[in-house]
């Protein structure tokens, strides 16, 4: 066992969580910045037309893992509401913008988590790597809730054209804590993306089921059949103390192995 030198983590349900609520006041600050453009929408009708628009783009992504955004999803919603609007639009940009304004006032940061990064930073480089279809709106979370200081490296899907569990995420998030893989350690709540991503990429993967135990909105519930074997054989953490034992079990069994 070789010693732990960075540290990776996913931002949504494992750093940060959105109370209830979160996404409808987005959707109602995205209609409300169209209405101010021009359109004249009726809300749920085009909330209907959004969401539909966002799960077909999701699904596109899960072709190849090249990330999407919203402004598609927007140009999509619009055109089956009889609006030619192109996605590079700059109404659209507003639009894109007040929807993640919401973000800043219904995320949260994981209890202990100011705690735990202000522990480990000294011992270890950290890393953020996070599926955000908007890079900038990622940014301004992070730095609206105090942590973006924290980390050596922030890497958001949004600016790198894929998603995790794609392989060459995980290789810019190597490449750029300039750490072994076998000696980074990556941290999410999402089996597919940040679990088996990580295992494949060679990286040492933690489950964090903290928002598993909670009743947070949008956390994925009990682990999908074909990830159950793979949840029951990685290192789980459930609170920040956790991951503090897991790394000082792992730096003690580090420095009695024998090399
Ligand atoms: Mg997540």
């Amino acid at each position: 066992m070789r010693h732990i030198r960075a540290i990776g983590f996913d931002l949504f349900n494992t750093l940060i969580f959105s109370e209830g609520g979160g996404l409808d006041e987005a959707v109602r600050r995205l209609v409300s910045s169209l209405e101010s453009n021009g359109f004249s929408l009726d809300h749920d009708t085009f909330k209907q037309a959004y969401h539909k628009a966002a799960i077909h783009f999701i699904e596109q992504t899960r072709k190849d893992w090249r990330e999407t955004h919203n402004r598609y999803w927007i140009s999509a919603a619009l055109k089956t509401l009889g609006y030619e609007v192109p996605p590079e639009d700059p109404g659209i940009a507003r639009a894109v913008e007040s929807y993640f304004s919401a973000f800043l006032d219904y995320c949260h940061l994981i209890p202990g988590t100011i705690e735990m990064l202000s522990t480990v930073r000294g011992d270890y480089r950290l890393g953020l790597l996070s599926n955000f279809t908007d890079a900038p709106a990622a940014l301004r979370l992070i730095d609206h809730l105090g942590i973006s200081h924290f980390f050596d490296v922030v890497l958001i899907s949004g600016e790198l054209g894929y998603r995790k569990p794609h392989p060459l995420v995980f290789r810019r998030l190597i490449e750029e804590l300039r750490v072994e893989k076998d000696r980074l350690i990556f941290i999410g709540d999402d089996l597919e993306s940040d679990i088996r991503g990580a295992q494949e990429a060679g990286l040492i993967p933690v489950w964090m089921t903290y928002v598993h135990h909670k009743n947070i909105p949008f956390a994925s519930g009990e682990p999908e059949e074909q990830f159950k074997g793979l949840a029951e054989s990685v290192s789980k953490i459930s609170t920040w103390p956790d991951l503090i034992s897991l790394l000082d079990n792992h730096r003690a069994s580090a420095e009695t192995s024998i090399p």
